[in-house]
């Protein structure tokens, strides 16, 4: 058991690790920049946006492209209110509501 407690530690380690430094990159600037939040789609300031794992990384997300969005912090406060059902449940909310 202890044996795969380490082995998770160490991988997550790595994410976070990979996180830090896909947060640095040109690539995240320019999403940022962007100001847009992935989930609510709202737009804000982009230094308000902060960086995302749609599969969080103690989960076993990793730090990659497509797992990492920008999210603005009233989804990033309930996301971590929320249990994973109830965040697909007000996932499924934002999606029914019209756009126009
Ligand atoms: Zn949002």
């Amino acid at each position: 058991m202890e044996y795969y407690f380490s082995q998770d530690d160490a991988l997550l380690k790595k994410e976070k690790k990979k996180a830090r430094e896909l947060r640095n990159s040109q690539w995240w600037k320019r999403k940022r920049s962007q100001g847009i939040c992935y989930y609510c789609r709202g737009s804000f300031p982009p230094k308000t946006l902060t960086m995302d794992h749609i599969v969080p990384m103690a989960r076993g997300g990793k730090s990659v492209k497509n797992n990492v969005v920008p999210c603005c912090k009233e989804c990033n406060s309930k996301k971590k209110q929320l249990l994973p059902l109830e965040w697909t449940a007000y996932m499924e909310t934002l999606s029914a509501s019209p756009r126009e």
